[in-house]
């Protein structure tokens, strides 16, 4: 897709998330690929009101994030504070948006003492496929270092485990990944519905077994 295109996407996006939802104030961030560059929301404002000219441009360095957001921003504007989150994660070739909100019942449930390997129980088939098991990242400050090398390690993968497209941030939010803008949505929809399943359920669900899963596997 050419520049505008992504432009035109991504900012229907921001409208998208807003309107759900699934951010308040100036909370939450989205970010798409554009070839060596990503284009990402700028810090401190609303996303349901953004307009083109808004959207900062962050050259991907192949030397990882660890750099000042002022050296890597192409022309101008200040982008999100997790700017490294979102650099960390593009690092994976197939991640085309990389999308962190703030969502209500998904927020709840990170701040809850819950599994840190599976997130929450898998309730529904949609869930089952598009995320299943959801790693818990440790609270850590927004923004920080720390926090995108922990969430980049569980999006890009690492040695002994392959990459997820989904994470649960403590005492925060969630940020997921797609091969498109509508799937990162989607993975952050079913991670919304499955929380406020399971905060109505209450813990007296009936999760999916492991088998009834396993069943699951491609036929979304
Ligand atoms: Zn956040």
């Amino acid at each position: 897709m050419n520049t505008s295109g992504l432009m035109r996407e991504l900012l229907e996006l921001c409208r998208r998330v807003y309107d759900k939802g699934f951010v308040s104030g100036s909370g939450g961030n989205i970010s798409a690929k554009d070839g060596g560059d990503m284009l990402i929301t700028p810090t401190g404002r609303n996303l349901g009101a953004l307009a083109e000219g808004d959207i900062v441009r962050v050259r991907l360095t192949r030397n990882g994030p660890g750099k000042n957001r002022e050296s890597v921003v192409v022309g101008s504007g200040i982008p999100s504070q997790e700017w490294r989150m979102h650099c960390r994660c593009h690092e994976r070739p197939d991640v085309a948006c990389v999308l962190h909100v703030h969502s209500s019942y998904a927020s709840a449930v990170s701040c809850l003492e819950i599994d840190s390997a599976c997130g929450m129980p898998v309730y529904t088939p949609g869930y089952s496929v598009r995320v299943g098991r959801l790693p818990v990242v440790p609270y850590f400050r927004p923004g920080s270092a720390e926090l995108a090398s922990a969430v980049g390690d569980h999006i890009v993968g690492t040695a002994a485990a392959p990459g997820r497209n989904s994470v649960l941030l403590a005492n925060h939010g969630i940020l997921s990944v797609g091969a498109s803008m509508e799937q990162a949505m989607n993975i952050a929809e079913e991670i919304e519905e499955n929380a406020r399943l399971f905060l109505l359920l209450g813990g007296r669900g009936r999760p999916l077994s492991e088998t009834q899963q396993a069943e699951l596997a491609g036929t979304y």
